[in-house]
């Protein structure tokens, strides 16, 4: 299982991938929207591990509410509220729990999936972020089936069926968000938000290892 300080630790890992791919989520966004995904992400995630610095709070569903008012409240635009509402249901989800185990994982990854479909309205093929969490969660509900299933395990899962998830934002028409703007001029380029899924996926993994 994973204890807040597990969480406190994802989030800090998805705070180093972001400012590493700082510059790519700018050039991916520039290219079907406004230039500034990596921005707002690297925004958010420094603010998250700022607030953890003060304190990490006692239970894993406290830090996902930590994450959520943060992305809320410091990133404009489509993906703080996206990111903040997904970090928001997880947190509710994961409930007064002491640690997050493979169940509980993977329905928190459920209620986060939810609350970026009841927030954006986004469904399959619209080329979002929602492209690359709908396979995610998938892959993470079958491999919880695996008899030596663990939150590493499970997370490796997600962010592999994520990254294609987001590659097959390349070939869709957007239908949400900025790059809608785009129509058909869109097609052949990653969608910015399915990307930072993917990427946000594999800090958790690999923190979780
Ligand atoms: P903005 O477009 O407001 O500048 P960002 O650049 O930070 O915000 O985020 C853009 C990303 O947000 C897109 O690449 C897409 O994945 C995601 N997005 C935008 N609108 C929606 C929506 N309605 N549902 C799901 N995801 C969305
Ligand atoms: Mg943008
Ligand atoms: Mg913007």
């Amino acid at each position: 299982g994973c204890s807040s300080e597990g969480v406190a630790a994802a989030l800090r890992a998805a705070a180093e991938t972001v400012a590493e791919h700082r510059g790519e989520l700018v050039e991916l966004d520039r290219a079907i929207g406004d230039g500034d995904h990596g921005e707002n992400l690297s925004r958010g995630f420094t603010a998250i591990v700022s607030a953890l610095e003060t304190e990490v709070p006692a239970t894993p569903s406290a830090v996902a509410k930590l994450a959520a008012t943060t992305l809320i409240s410091k990133v404009g635009g489509a993906a703080g509220p996206l990111y903040g509402t997904a970090f928001l249901r997880a947190s509710t989800r994961l409930g007064d729990a002491a640690e997050v185990d493979v169940p509980l994982l993977v329905s928190a990854l459920e209620a986060a999936l939810e609350g970026v479909q009841a927030r954006g309205k986004a469904v399959a093929g619209d080329a979002t972020m929602v492209d690359a969490l709908i396979p995610a969660v998938a892959a993470a509900s079958a491999a919880a089936g695996s008899a030596d299933a663990s939150v590493a395990s499970v997370l490796a899962a997600a962010a592999s069926a994520a990254d294609a998830g987001a590659e097959s934002t390349v070939d869709l028409v957007p239908r949400k968000g900025r790059a809608s703007y785009l129509g058909e001029r869109a097609v052949g380029h990653l969608d910015p938000g399915a990307r930072s899924t993917a990427l946000l996926l594999h800090a958790f993994a690999e923190a979780a290892r």
